[in-house]
């Protein structure tokens, strides 16, 4: 089985209160793809440009990921996109976001890419989310990410787009200002309403919630003492979520499956935060991650023992 993702391929220029990058490799379906691909074959659909060399690619196909749909643009420049976090890690300021070769991008993708059983359609015009979509007709599950840009921007493409799809992993305030809607289980409701069965509402450094037919969950993030920089952790979040869910390909996609999907995510995206851009995913290893996946449940479980409360 396979995982196919669209999204951004992006240089970014990052600083934080820890320190800063000008041009780094970066876009949410490099940081999905990474994570991802310690569960399966990934597939990476979108453009570059020129400015895109052997590097970037040997960085991806180094975690076996499958580059042969990136496409080239001659004469084109690559997505860039320009960020800023103060104290607060989990608010971020956009200085500057350039399109460049997603401005005229028309998403034509391989059979190998086509045919993925699991398709996350990564933070991007949602217009091009839809135009992959489309494409994926074996997908057995399909989620997508947003931004407040598009939220903005392409409101009512987006919610095509959503009605589309089987799960949606939104910012908390993102999920907040697309459905209009403070309480954040409703707003979750008030999404699956439009068709998806799973509604993840990524909350930063306080962890995620996750709305499923069978009800609701909730996991904080990993502890962690050293967070440098926070860009691209929904990415990984999503990216260990839907490589857990392309690793089960037989497993019914209940309410258990998609709570340990959620330990996934939330572990690849804490080691994603521990250095700048793709640093710390590029020296990742699965052994890593088994160990704090296991850290986490012990972290996060609790024997319930009742207690004769006073009346
Ligand atoms: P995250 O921190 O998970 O929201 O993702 C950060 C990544 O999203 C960065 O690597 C950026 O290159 C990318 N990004 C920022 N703005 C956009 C946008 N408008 N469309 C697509 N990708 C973006």
């Amino acid at each position: 089985m396979s995982l196919t993702v669209v999204g951004s391929i992006a240089f970014d220029a990052v600083k934080t209160p820890f320190g800063s990058r000008e041009r780094m490799l970066g876009g949410s379906a490099v940081h999905f793809a990474l994570a991802a691909s310690f569960f399966d074959q990934v597939h990476v659909v979108g453009p570059v440009g020129e400015d895109f060399g052997e590097d970037e690619h040997a960085v991806l196909q180094a975690r076996g990921i499958d580059t042969s749909d990136i496409e080239h643009v001659e004469g084109g420049r690559t997505f860039f996109w320009r960020g800023e976090y103060g104290w607060d890690l989990n608010d971020r300021t956009t200085l500057d976001t350039q399109l460049n070769v997603f401005a005229d991008f028309e998403p034509k993708l391989s059979e190998a890419s086509r045919s993925s059983d699991v398709v996350f359609l990564a933070n991007i015009q949602p217009d091009l989310q839809r135009a992959v979509r489309e494409q994926c007709t074996a997908a057995r599950f399909v989620a997508l990410d947003s931004m407040n840009l598009w939220i903005e921007t392409a409101r009512d493409s987006l919610m095509e787009t959503i009605s589309a799809v089987d799960g949606v992993m939104l910012n908390d305030s993102e999920l907040r200002e697309l459905t209009r809607e403070p309480n954040l289980i409703r707003a979750a409701r008030h999404l699956k309403a439009r068709g998806p069965s799973v509604v993840v509402a990524k909350q930063g450094e306080y962890g995620a919630a996750m709305l499923t037919d069978e009800g609701f969950f909730s996991l904080p993030a990993f502890p962690l003492e050293s967070v440098v920089d926070p860009t691209g952790a929904g990415d990984c979040f999503a990216g260990g979520f839907m490589g857990y869910v392309a690793a089960h390909p037989d497993a019914e996609l209940g309410h258990d499956v998609l709570t340990r999907a959620m330990a996934y995510g939330t572990t690849l995206a804490s080691f994603n935060v521990e250095e700048f851009g793709v640093e710390r995913l590029v020296r990742l290893t699965k052994e890593e991650i088994s160990e704090r996946v296991a850290d986490l449940h012990r972290v996060t479980h609790f024997d319930e023992q009742p207690l004769a409360l006073r009346g």
